[in-house]
């Protein structure tokens, strides 16, 4: 594939001064970063995690195995590297999904508060725990971009932050590929997914995606991420676009895998 543009705000940024690194420290020391979890504990500086022991522990417990297919969680006993019953009759665009866990308690409230006005800091610490589960599983698709979920331009207006830019972010620091917010973008304005029935989910997405006016992925492999995954409609819908533009493959990373039934 053609080496993908260098990504505005990712790479070619100035490392910090030591002054400013003196100064972050000093700051660090006057003012402890509260876990966003709780809000009540300090950060395990220590691991570089954002969430403190207990909540790292809350989130963690529910990454368990899944199915290599569509990330959905499966006992010990069952083969799902082809496939679960979650997905076996379902058309995937995308190769494979990864996730931390199921969408359900503690996992389910930190999705829930990183869309709030104060969620930043949780979807950063949510980003850095996915990559601490699953980053062996996202670096074995060997990525050469990084793709978040878009949003229409009005939807963005609504929105205090975008969660799957956020998250994107994080990892595209964590691979060392690009991020690239030019490829993909929204066109229109839709219903919210979790409000349709499922068997409207698609439609409510058709056509609703489509590529940067110059994007030539090339025979890219692409790491596309949003936040929860349910029925998969959302990823299908850009994976196809995303190959339209010439990517040769496709791979999801959510934070969390709901069920759709
Ligand atoms: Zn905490
Ligand atoms: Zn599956």
């Amino acid at each position: 594939m053609r080496e993908p543009a260098t990504p505005p705000g990712i790479e070619g940024v100035a490392a910090p001064s030591g002054l400013m690194r003196a100064w972050g420290s000093l700051v660090d020391f006057c003012f402890p970063t509260l876990c966003p979890y709780c809000g009540q504990h300090e950060a395990s500086g220590d691991s570089g995690s954002l969430f403190c022991p207990d909540c790292e522990a809350n989130c963690a417990a529910l990454a368990g195995r899944q199915c290599a297919r569509c990330s959905a969680s499966v006992g010990p006993h069952i083969d799902a590297s082809a496939g679960c019953v979650h997905c076996r009759d379902e058309r995937f665009a995308f190769e494979a999904a990864c996730s931390l866990g199921p969408y359900r308690e503690g996992l389910k409230s930190a999705c829930l508060q990183a869309k709030m006005r104060s969620g930043h800091s949780m979807t950063v610490g949510l980003a850095q725990l996915l990559w601490r589960q699953r980053g062996h599983q996202i670096e074995s698709w060997k990525p050469d971009l990084i793709v978040p979920v878009p949003h229409h331009w009005w939807e963005r207006l609504r929105q205090f932050h975008l969660v799957p830019l956020n998250l994107a972010e994080t990892l595209a620091r964590k691979t060392h590929k690009p991020l690239r917010l030019d490829i993909l973008r929204k066109t229109r304005r839709t219903e919210k997914q979790a409000l349709l029935p499922v068997t409207k989910r698609r439609a409510n997405l058709k056509g609703a995606f489509a590529v940067g006016g110059k994007a030539d992925l090339g025979g890219a492999s692409v790491l596309l991420v949003d936040d929860i995954l349910t029925t998969g409609s959302t990823a299908h819908e850009c994976e196809k676009t995303l190959k339209l533009a010439g990517a040769a493959e496709v791979y999801v990373a959510v934070i969390a895998r709901a069920s759709s039934r």
